[in-house]
């Protein structure tokens, strides 16, 4: 134990601690586990096109199936990984996953769309991203066109320099980029200029309270004239209502993701939403 606990960085403890420090410890040793199991799963939420009601892209979103526990959200391990460093390997699986179920879908047929894949900090850090990504292409056969990476606006801000140069490392290997989350961290407008960006993803808690809260709604038109601007295309998370996507589509906003549409779903069950891609538009009349 004690080794245990050194290892890990922890050198003193009260016996309070004891339970939390024990029961993070064995956590963290399911989350090593996990892998080696293949206890992950992705699922994917589609991204819609408001006008054509088309399903244009597809975020993947990994799950723990967790053997004693069932399915645990991201929300339930990501923290726990990124503090571990095992959020790397995971990161891996997450991407060579999604590129190939993409160029599946592709093979067989189905109106080619995006596949974006959550980049977390740590993640983004190492210098091996370059090299899994392009492995994850390579091994897919999936166009780089295809793979959109989003990384969190407060993730980038923390160091610009070296942010930007991540940036353009990942542009040249032909990947697009999206800031997610955006609104909650502290863009330097200007900097949003410097950034190799295709898209920013407008944070769900300003989406949240539309057509109630009026200080949301300005900050979400706001948002969106501000990414026509600068060339960038924009599209709206946490979409749940037609009064919020219409508010959107009114203030020019073209692809939403959120539960109106769809909740993330098995991969099975996306198969069955893009084979039907276009010919239903649970969208429209909005
Ligand atoms: P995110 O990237 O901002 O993903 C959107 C989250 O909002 C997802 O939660 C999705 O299920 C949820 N969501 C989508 N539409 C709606 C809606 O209309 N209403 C509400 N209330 N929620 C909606 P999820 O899957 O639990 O993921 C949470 C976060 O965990 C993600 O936020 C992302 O930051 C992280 N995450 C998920 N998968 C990965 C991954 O493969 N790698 C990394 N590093 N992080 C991931
Ligand atoms: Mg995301
Ligand atoms: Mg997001
Ligand atoms: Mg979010």
């Amino acid at each position: 134990r004690a080794k245990e606990l050194g290892r890990d960085g922890i050198a003193i403890f009260t016996p309070e601690m004891t339970a939390t420090v024990r029961r993070k410890l064995s956590r963290t040793d399911e989350l090593r586990q996990a892998l080696l199991r293949d206890e992950f799963v992705l699922h994917y939420q589609p991204q819609v096109d408001v006008q054509t009601g088309s399903i244009v892209a597809a975020e993947a979103l990994v799950r723990w199936n967790h053997p004693g526990e069932g399915l645990v959200y991201p929300g339930d391990f990501i923290a726990l990984a990124e503090e571990t460093g095992h959020i790397v390997p995971i990161g891996e699986w997450v991407l060579q996953r999604a590129c190939k179920q993409a160029k599946a879908w592709q093979d067989h047929g189905l109106p080619p769309i995006r596949i974006c894949v959550n980049v977390s900090a740590r993640q983004f850090q190492e210098k091996r991203l370059i090299e899994t990504v392009a492995n994850a292409l390579s091994e897919s056969g999936l166009d780089p066109t295809w793979l959109e990476l989003e990384i969190t606006e407060s993730l980038i801000m923390k160091d610009l320099a070296s942010s930007i140069a991540r940036m353009h490392e990942l542009e040249q290997l032909g990947v697009k980029l999206a800031v997610d989350d955006f609104g909650t961290g502290y863009s330097s407008l200007s900097a949003l200029k410097r950034f190799p960006l295709s898209r920013l993803k407008i944070d769900r808690s300003f989406i949240a309270d539309i057509p109630h809260d009026a200080d949301d709604m300005a900050i979400t038109a706001a948002i969106i004239s501000l990414a026509q601007k600068l060339d960038l295309e924009v599209i709206a998370e946490g979409v749940e209502t037609k009064e919020q996507a219409r508010f959107l589509v009114d203030s020019g906003c073209n692809e939403i993701q959120g539960y109106l549409y769809s909740r993330p779903v098995e991969e099975e069950r996306f198969h069955c939403m893009l084979e039907n891609n276009g010919r239903i538009h649970p969208l429209l009349p909005l």
